[in-house]
């Protein structure tokens, strides 16, 4: 058995980014992975311009105030400057306008009184104010957008204004996923005595989907060596990763493990020291694969995914990181209890107070086979091994779910 720490950066140092790149579009690369540094060719501002509705001005021209000026144009936003600025002249101008040429200062409208084609300034603005410079916030040429990065709306816009319309994209994971064990049956059929609803199924498409990768359905497999085996030739051929559920534990039908190695796999975890989820198996296949054999207990299996498969997921995604999940400091408000040997993950919700995070443990069993009080839930509180309980009111680490 070896630690949650370990097990992550096994799982990390047997993993490597996929690499392959796709072109995206502005409308098509919403959570996608920039796979380029992003260069612009325009300067932005693209051209010295007003952040104020007012008048463009000559700094030199100020003296005590008021001064006075010849207003000679309007300056709209989107039209070019036909004058350029005299002596003792100031322009008309709008936010986001051009400046005239021989301006350098914008005055605001508030601060000036207009009559005919005079302008007052009642109160003088300091050199260059509400002037947004050419270059001012990013220089033609530059980097713009570094490669490894997941495209948020910021992004998008940033690209859309430097006018990168078609830049290219990480290529997104393809994740097999199919379930074992003789009891399992899809949610719309009728159950006989000793089956089960295969759940892990659809929890684990959602998480795959929720990270962005593209689930492959490799259905329900009896177990049965044979069909297994075949199942998970296929899979293997078809994923990226590929995830399991069922078959990892030490029972008489718990085949997994020995097919992987006749498969050819390297198998280099085979339990760790966390509750729920200790008889996870994972194994290293030729071309970059990693097969995820989670155990089956509905709770464990989806644990598994967040805490392990998610960080191996970013990586392969060509995101550039931080890979492990996200991790916050919080106060319980009732004690937890700690797992013995093994980290205890215990479910629960993270609710943000004016004084930092709280953590309320999901009411009802905390058994890695009740999956009811676990919908619902946004968090895992951590106690960890070698803990046997953190008091109520004690802070500890809290690992935030993504979906
Ligand atoms: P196993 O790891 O195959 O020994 O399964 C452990 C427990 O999880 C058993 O109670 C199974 O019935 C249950 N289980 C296994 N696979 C699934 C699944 N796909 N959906 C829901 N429960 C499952
Ligand atoms: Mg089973």
């Amino acid at each position: 058995m070896i630690s949650v720490d370990q097990a992550q950066a096994l799982i990390l140092q047997a993993i490597a980014p996929l690499g392959e790149t796709e072109p995206s579009t502005l409308e098509t690369a919403l959570g996608r992975i920039l796979a380029t540094t992003v260069t612009g060719k325009l300067d932005i501002p693209h051209w010295d311009n007003s952040a104020m509705d007012g008048y463009a001005i000559r700094f030199a021209d100020l003296e005590e105030e008021p001064v006075e000026l010849e207003v000679v144009e309007t300056i709209p936003a989107g039209q070019a400057p036909q004058k350029s600025l005299a002596p003792g002249q100031a322009a008309r101008i709008f936010t986001g306008a051009m400046l005239p040429t021989g301006a350098d200062t914008v005055v605001m409208q508030e601060h000036t009184e207009q009559r005919g084609d005079r302008v007052k300034i009642l109160q003088n603005p300091s050199l260059r104010q509400f002037v947004r410079q050419r270059g001012d916030y990013y220089r033609a040429g530059e980097p713009l957008l570094k490669p490894g990065q997941r495209l948020g709306a910021a992004d998008l816009a940033v690209l859309a204004a430097c006018q990168c319309v078609e830049f290219p994209v990480y290529r997104q994971p393809r994740v097999a996923i199919f379930s074992t064990g003789d009891e399992l049956r899809s949610p719309q059929e009728k159950l006989e005595i000793g089956q089960i609803v295969d759940s892990n199924r659809y929890g684990l498409t959602a998480f795959v989907q929720g990270q962005r990768a593209i689930p492959k359905n490799f259905g329900i497999v009896p177990d049965d060596p044979a069909q297994l085996k075949a199942t998970m030739e296929k899979a293997i051929a078809a994923g990226d990763l590929i995830l399991s559920t069922g078959g990892v534990s030490v029972g008489e039908f718990d085949y997994v493990e020995k097919l992987l190695e006749e498969l050819g796999g390297e198998i280099f975890i085979r339990s760790v020291a966390i509750r729920p989820g200790k008889p996870l198996t994972v194994a290293k296949f030729p071309g970059n694969k990693l097969y995820f054999g989670l155990p089956g207990n509905p709770v464990s299996a989806l644990v598994g995914c967040w805490r392990f498969v998610q960080p191996a997921l970013k990586k392969l995604s060509g995101d550039a990181g931080p890979w492990a999940p996200e991790f916050v400091w919080a106060t319980c408000d009732q004690p937890l209890k700690g797992a013995g040997k093994r980290d205890a993950y215990l479910w629960g919700t993270l609710v943000a107070t004016a004084t930092g995070y709280l953590f309320h443990l999901a009411g009802g069993g905390h058994s890695s086979a009740n999956l009811v009080n676990l919908a619902q839930t946004n968090a895992l509180a951590i106690v960890p091994q070698g803990t046997g309980e953190i008091p109520a009111g004690d802070r500890l680490r809290v690992m935030r779910l993504q979906t």
